[in-house]
């Protein structure tokens, strides 16, 4: 299980200066992206190639914190 403590000190790694991940079921959930990471033996897998994509993203370009950052 993720301790609270942990969970205060992961981001996500599409930018990891902002974001805070949500505990949801068994996986990590980033509150911008929307990314799901998933808990492998008790570990969260913070790796965006591994990650579950939201509904309507094919793809991390997608991402709605990836087009915001690019939109001047
Ligand atoms: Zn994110």
């Amino acid at each position: 299980m993720i301790s609270k403590e942990l969970l205060e000190i992961l981001r996500c790694p599409m930018d990891p200066s902002r974001t805070r991940l949500r505990l949801a079921d068994d996986h990590l959930v980033c509150e911008r992206c929307a990314l799901c990471f998933r808990i492998k033996d008790g570990f969260p897998v913070l790796v965006v190639e591994e990650a579950i994509l939201p509904a309507g993203c094919d793809s991390l370009n997608q991402l709605p914190c990836q087009r915001e950052s690019r939109t001047p």
